[in-house]
């Protein structure tokens, strides 16, 4: 049976950050309270929650206080404690479970989950250690990229391998962890495809984003992907056939890679809502922060829809002042900053959404300002 849960009742968060700033905004909107808990005092999502739980993601005691104060419970990234959360989950109302944190926290149980969905990957191995990599490598060959298993993240620990003499650059990786080595994918572009279910079984995808990164770090999304229909097609129903073998409530971000002769490779999923998906708080019928609020609260999901292309752009500490010395010329953007104190170089502090007819207009548009020039 699922349980409903309605306006008045609370929703805890674990993870104070800007996704889950904007989870409780969403959830807000349909007069839900917040309750988050997160390490530091003045977070993103702190900022705007009904009750603040200050304490580490693993603290047993701070976990059992937001079970106490919460009708349903959520997450807004993938690196929280695994068995705290399974503990949590028999405990406290938890609708998306720990099984998908267990594998998205795993680069080698998330390859192998996406081979048992029946959705293609890079041809890759598992290298328990530097050694094992040395011998593995014939079988992927050059170049290839070499990830640890866990905690990477913005590119971070990650190598790329463009013959044998680059081998030692990829010894340090094993030092946090096991690792997968890939063979180095051709990619003509990547797209990310946010699939949402709930526990009836409803499934949708938000229109496929496609992605441009800048030092690893994403910084533009353009609504609709320019994609073949027939590309697209194949990754909402890669994205599906994940989200069914993963039994998924709430939402999952599929990243992909398109190739050459429009094939698609997944490269990897994220158990949560996604920065190439902020674009739909404007540009869609249903945000991603809705329909996650009304997948983990059991209501039934919407359709999404798009009421124009569009052009997320992060923007980075660097980019703080540019964009605010410049605010009044760019009057259809729509301008969001996640309430961080402190404008380090590459934090993640907000984004601007533009929603147009003419997407290389736009484009043209966002690289004239400048503001993203550094
Ligand atoms: P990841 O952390 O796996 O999302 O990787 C970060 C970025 O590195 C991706 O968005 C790609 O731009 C690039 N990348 C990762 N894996 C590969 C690969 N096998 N081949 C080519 N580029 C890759």
């Amino acid at each position: 049976m699922t349980k409903v849960i309605y306006p008045g009742q609370t929703i805890g968060i674990i993870g104070g950050g800007q996704l889950g700033r904007m989870m409780a905004l969403a959830a807000k909107e349909s007069g839900f309270k917040i309750a988050v808990l997160e390490p530091t005092m003045d977070s993103p999502c702190g900022q705007v929650a009904d009750i603040r739980i200050v304490a580490n993601y693993d603290d047993e005691s701070a976990l059992e206080e937001l079970a106490e104060v919460s009708d349903v419970i959520t997450f807004e990234f993938e690196n929280i404690d695994y068995e705290g959360l399974k503990r949590l989950s028999q405990i406290a109302n938890v609708p998306q479970g720990a099984e998908l944190v267990r594998i998205t926290q795993d680069r080698i149980i998330e390859k192998a989950t996406l081979v048992g969905a029946g959705v293609k990957v890079s041809p890759y191995i598992v290298a328990q250690t530097y050694e094992e990599l040395v011998t593995q490598i014939a079988t992927i060959g050059y170049p290839c990229v070499v990830k640890t298993a866990r905690g990477g993240y913005d590119g971070k620990g990650q190598q790329t391998l463009l013959s044998e003499s680059d081998l030692p650059q990829a010894k340090t990786l094993f030092e946090h962890s096991a690792c997968v080595a890939e063979a180095f994918v051709t990619f003509t572009k990547e797209i990310s495809v946010i699939v949402q279910r709930n526990r009836d079984g409803e499934t949708y995808c938000l229109p496929i984003g496609e992605n441009i990164h800048v030092n690893h770090i994403l910084h533009e999304t353009i609504v609709p992907a320019r994609i073949e229909s027939s590309t697209a097609q194949k990754a909402e129903q890669a994205a599906i056939q994940i989200a069914n073998a993963v039994d998924l409530v709430g939402t999952l971000a599929v990243e992909m890679f398109v190739l050459e002769d429009g094939e698609i490779l997944i490269n990897e999923l994220a158990p949560r809502p996604h920065n190439s998906g902020h674009y739909s708080i404007e540009a869609c019928n249903v945000s991603q922060f809705h329909q996650h609020i009304r997948a983990i609260c059991g209501w039934p999901l919407r359709q999404p829809k798009l009421w124009a292309p569009s052009i997320m752009v992060n923007v980075l500490g660097q980019h703080v002042m540019p964009l605010t010395n410049d605010i009044a010329k760019y009057a259809h953007w729509s301008v969001h900053f996640y309430g961080k104190a402190e404008a380090k170089e590459n934090r993640k502090m907000g984004h601007v959404t533009i929603m147009t007819d003419d997407i290389n207009a736009t484009l043209n548009e966002i690289d004239a300002s400048g503001i993203w020039s550094k």
